[in-house]
């Protein structure tokens, strides 16, 4: 089972928390696999887009928020597109669109970073909008202050968390073709009498107080797990051996609380009415050309074929087209 978990410093202003994908993650590769028009993941992006799934996870479930947490990679290079979307209560979808060949072991630059090119995009779209409200978004590039690229999605990430949203933060990444992991360890923004009385408290003054000393352990610690570490060990193992010399608190796990996993709106009744909204002629039209409509969804990769039968179907009978037994919903 995917889960994640969140946890507190004792007495400390540092947050964490661990996610661990596996039915979740599984779900969104074995759909891409499903998909005979669709390339298979080549490990370098298969792995890439299980970091991006593991991080928006741990972004969502750090924020109080109403809406779906988007993180994407505007590729420039092989790799055009790569999407995830997760809800507030943790249902997660994700894709990529590879547009050309990708090196066996190619790294976040020969995939999405050409020439400095590529770009990283969170936007936070609410479920409910006030009238001509847009959803808030945040694109980052993926290099750093000289210019240089950046080969970790998990820093590209660190560098936005600073940038837009003034939090000192620590990631920890890895994705293999059964799990995709994260540890993200957070500097809560600074709380009590300075905040109360408006005055700003600078970086400065909390080094001064001896704040920042904190995180930084903590962060260097974080930062001594291992991708296989985090890759093959449970929860509980992994917060013991990097934090056994602090005081952790565990927030309690309550039933109904959101687990991550997988869900898209997509089905086949949705893509039926979409072909019926093409019209008789153009349906008709494809089943000559091609032998039969095959429609993929563009956030899964989940495919629905309807054949002759099929196809007329939808147009005599609306009632009927729910069933077919390559129906996964
Ligand atoms: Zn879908």
């Amino acid at each position: 089972m995917s889960e994640l978990h969140k946890f507190l410093f004792d007495g400390l202003p540092v947050r964490g928390a661990l996610v661990r994908l596996t039915d979740a993650w599984t779900q969104v590769l074995q759909r891409r696999a499903s998909n005979s028009n669709a390339i298979a993941y080549p490990p370098p992006v298969r792995d890439m887009l299980g970091e991006m799934t593991a991080a928006a996870c741990l972004m969502q479930a750090n924020i109080k928020f109403d809406g779906a947490l988007v993180l994407q990679i505007f590729g420039h290079g092989p790799v055009k597109l790569a999407v995830v979307e997760v809800q507030s209560d943790l249902a997660l979808r994700a894709t990529a669109s590879i547009g050309a060949e990708v090196a066996e072991r190619a790294t976040l630059s020969q995939m999405v970073n050409e020439g400095n090119l590529g770009r990283c995009a969170i936007t936070l779209d609410p479920n409910t909008k006030f009238p001509g409200q847009q959803p808030y978004q945040g694109v980052v590039p993926l290099f750093d202050d000289q210019a240089q690229p950046i080969e970790k999605l998990s820093a590209v990430l660190e560098h936005y968390m600073l940038q837009s949203e003034q939090l000192d933060t620590t990631l920890v990444l890895a994705a293999d073709a059964s799990v995709a992991a994260g540890l993200l360890i957070q500097r809560l923004p600074m709380a009590g009498s300075g905040n109360l009385a408006g005055s700003m408290v600078s970086k400065e003054n909390e080094d001064a107080i001896g704040l920042n000393e904190h995180y930084n352990r903590i962060a260097i610690l974080a930062s001594s797990l291992k991708r296989e570490e985090l890759l093959t060990l449970d929860v509980e193992t992994i917060l013991r051996r990097l934090f056994w010399e602090e005081k952790l608190t565990r927030f309690a796990s309550v039933k109904g609380d959101p687990v991550p996993r997988f869900s898209c709106s997509c089905s086949r009744e949705r893509v039926g009415r979409m072909i019926v909204g093409l019209g008789a002629t153009e349906a008709e039209s494809i089943i000559a050309e091609r032998g039969e409509i095959e429609v993929a969804c563009e956030f899964c990769s989940q495919q629905y074929r309807f054949d002759p039968v099929d196809a007329a179907q939808l147009f005599i009978d609306p009632l009927q087209r729910v069933a077919s037994a390559d129906d996964v919903q």
